[in-house]
């Protein structure tokens, strides 16, 4: 069990910067994610952590001890790569018992820790066989279990499941959550999926251009996406993000969008270039004279469950869902109305949602 926490933590290659004067708690006993696209500085950040890379300047403490500088085997972290990586020439024991044998540990204790963890992930049946005809989940589970047999303070993964097709992927993120229920070890896992993200994370670290926007738990960082930036990346389709035509001041409920006011919940900052946010679920069809907006039907795309339909309104293109049972046709004219609790606002200078 462990909680990390970094401070001012910066990392600059030469010219480049990479991480830049991060700080962040990663609780215990929490399973992180950091997100973002890709060269935002995930694995570096996470290198740093596993103390695989040194940072330039700034602080990483372990449980309240500095181990900014420490070598990786002096943290008591295990960093998982790849989890579909075994030794194919050990069988399940010998894979389990690798880590061990490598830190030295007695005979007596190995065998312990070999045998609670096969309990763990339930391969205990398959102690005594070969890797080379496992099937894909036992592989996932032999190889996590490499990592779990350690002990370790804390996990940090980079991209585990990056190289698994669709349908494994989601799989192992199941794996993964229910494995981290029951240990309860403090986890960092890097990946640019915001599914894997919102399946997996108790906290969600979202980074740009070597920058933590926000962190926050999954509903936080989807409903009050912190910047422009998070309302874009989190969310498909994205959020409906439109430009007001007048400031705002504090006590105002509502914004001045295609010389219509659109109610907003009430405002307690002031902006003169204000966006207004909402996402497609929060956005209804209604009939061409009701709603806050009208438009025409530009486009329609079909989800099973749900159409996302695409209206073209003075305000730009917004999408909308609606109900299945109705296809909405192209070209014909309707409403939209908001739900106007689910409504951010932004504000374009900061790019910063409005307190
Ligand atoms: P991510 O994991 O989010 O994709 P990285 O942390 O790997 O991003 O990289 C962040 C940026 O730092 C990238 O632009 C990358 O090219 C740069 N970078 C990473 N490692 C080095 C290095 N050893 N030397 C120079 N630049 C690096
Ligand atoms: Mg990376």
């Amino acid at each position: 069990m462990a909680e990390i926490r970094i401070r001012n933590l910066h990392k600059q290659f030469t010219d480049f910067t990479a991480v830049k004067n991060s700080s962040l708690v990663l609780e215990d006993g929490k399973f992180v994610v950091l997100l973002g696209p890709s060269g935002c500085g995930k694995t570096t950040t996470l290198r740093m952590i596993a103390g695989l890379e040194y940072p330039t300047s700034g602080q990483i403490t372990l449980d309240g001890d500095d181990v900014t500088y420490l070598r990786p085997r002096e943290r008591d972290i295990a960093m998982v790569f790849q989890l579909f990586a075994l030794y194919p020439h050990l069988g399940v024991r010998g894979n389990l018992e690798f880590p061990l044998r490598n830190e030295g540990v007695p005979r007596i204790e190995i065998d312990k820790r070999v045998e609670e963890t096969a309990a763990i992930l339930r391969i205990g049946h398959l102690l005594d066989s070969s890797v080379n005809g496992l099937s894909g989940g036992d592989r996932q589970r032999v190889a996590l279990g490499r990592a779990i047999v350690r002990q370790p303070k804390a996990f940090l993964m980079d991209e585990p499941l990056g190289t698994l097709d669709a349908e494994f992927r989601e799989l192992m993120c199941v794996e993964l959550r229910k494995l981290h229920d029951r240990l309860k070890t403090t986890t960092v896992f890097v990946t640019h999926d915001q599914n894997e993200a919102m399946a997996l994370a108790d906290h969600i670290v979202v980074m740009d251009k070597g920058e933590i926007l926000q962190a926050d738990d999954p509903h936080g960082i989807y409903n009050f996406p912190a910047t422009l930036f998070v309302a874009r990346f989190i969310g498909r389709p994205p959020m409906n993000l439109i430009g007001a035509d007048a400031p705002v001041v504090p006590g105002d409920t509502s914004v001045r969008i295609a010389r219509r006011n659109i109610a907003v919940p009430r405002v307690d900052a002031t902006s003169t270039q204000v966006v207004l946010g909402i996402r497609p679920e929060h956005v209804r069809l209604c009939g061409s004279d009701e709603g806050c907006l009208g438009g025409r039907v530009k486009h329609v795309e079909y989800f099973g469950s749900h159409w996302v339909v695409e209206v073209e309104t003075e305000a730009g293109a917004l999408k909308a869902l609606a109900d299945k049972s109705a296809r909405p046709e192209q070209g014909l004219q309707v409403g939209l109305r908001f739900d106007t609790r689910r409504v951010v606002l932004f504000d374009a200078g900061t790019e910063k949602l409005l307190a």
